[in-house]
């Protein structure tokens, strides 16, 4: 590996870095609430999620005491609730066998929930210095057109070419800054349309002599998106109590809760409806709600309904387009 390469890299991250609050740190608690947070998510989305889990939770141990509905609460709004659950499950286990403190080995962080390759070396490089590169889709990205790599970055096979030049690229004095630097490239320069121009690494960039920015990294043919249609019934009572539902323990949204769905009701007398188009990943929702109020006094109930006033209902956690409806009929 040429040393030019390294040392334009900490040159260029020391002038240029963005200020952010998990990198004023080496509590790997807090590093750990980033990775897990920034997992599938921008960091300007991030950023204020993880302001509020850090001020409710200061400390893994106040975290791992936490009330699942809460954390719910405040992980609302970001998606993916399964690092949610994992977050928690993951802050207990540590509470509990490890003596509150986290393992201080990628190896060893590997094998809590919801910690895979990528974060386990980001919170071993970043909280303990360990000399293990953290590979995200950016550093991915960036690897692939600096090395002019025409080895697919979606397929799992071919993580060990990235990881083995990740690892190569690390200044063992600094490991955690040599990391944040090509993951800033990464996430700043090297972006899906690179700005070349700025790059302080452009004169060891082999796609960039090549002329193969534009056909790097490799990638697999994506799947179509599919769409889908979701009915809702927003069903009140006389005295403002609303039904609502708890989802299931998989697929998406899982164990949010969630108005009743149109079809397995009856028909009740309509206020209004309201339509909202919502995207996922690979998918798009069309969701449909009624508004409508109980003429009777009897209630529909069985095993799943559950009746809740407004300000039980504020403390759950709901899906985004559903707090959408919710605001926009002011409920
Ligand atoms: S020169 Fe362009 S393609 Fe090469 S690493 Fe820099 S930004 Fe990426």
């Amino acid at each position: 590996m040429n040393p030019a390469l390294r040392s334009d890299l900490l040159t260029w991250y020391r002038l240029h870095a963005r200020d952010l609050p998990w990198r004023n740190t080496n509590d790997p608690y807090r590093i750990w609430l980033s990775e897990i947070i920034l997992q599938q998510t921008r960091v300007d989305q991030g950023r204020p999620y993880y302001e509020r889990f850090t001020e409710r939770f200061p400390t893994l141990k106040d975290l791992a005491q936490a009330q699942d509905e809460e954390v719910m609460k405040l992980w609302e709004g970001l998606g993916y609730y399964s690092r949610a659950r994992n977050l928690l499950k993951a802050a207990r286990l540590v509470q509990q066998t490890h003596n509150g403190h986290f393992p201080n080995t990628a190896e060893g962080l590997e094998k809590l929930p919801g910690i895979g390759p990528y974060t386990s070396a980001a919170i071993a490089s970043f909280a303990f210095g360990q000399a293990i590169g953290v590979v995200d889709g950016n550093v991915f990205r960036l690897l692939s057109r600096l090395f002019d790599i025409d080895a697919c970055i979606d397929e799992g096979k071919n993580r060990p070419v990235f990881q083995a030049l990740a690892n190569e690229l690390i200044d063992k004095e600094v490991p955690g800054i040599s990391n944040q630097a090509l993951m800033e490239i990464g996430a700043t320069i090297c972006t899906p349309r690179p700005k070349c121009q700025k790059c302080p690494l452009q004169t060891h960039c082999l796609a960039r002599e090549r002329g193969t920015v534009d056909l790097r990294p490799v990638r697999k043919k994506r799947n179509k998106v599919k769409e889908e249609t979701i009915d809702y019934l927003i069903l009140l009572d006389g005295s403002g109590q609303m039904a609502i539902q708890q989802r299931a323990a998989q697929g998406i949204w899982a164990e949010l809760f969630e108005p009743l769905h149109s079809a397995e009701h009856q028909v009740q007398p309509k206020l209004d409806q309201w339509h909202i188009d919502h995207r996922l990943t690979h998918r798009i929702l069309h969701i449909r709600f009624q508004l409508c109020r109980l003429k009777t006094e009897k209630k529909p109930t069985n095993k799943h309904i559950i009746w809740v006033g407004a300000d039980q209902r504020r403390s759950l956690a709901f899906p985004v387009p559903v707090l959408k409806a919710f605001a926009h009929w002011d409920l």
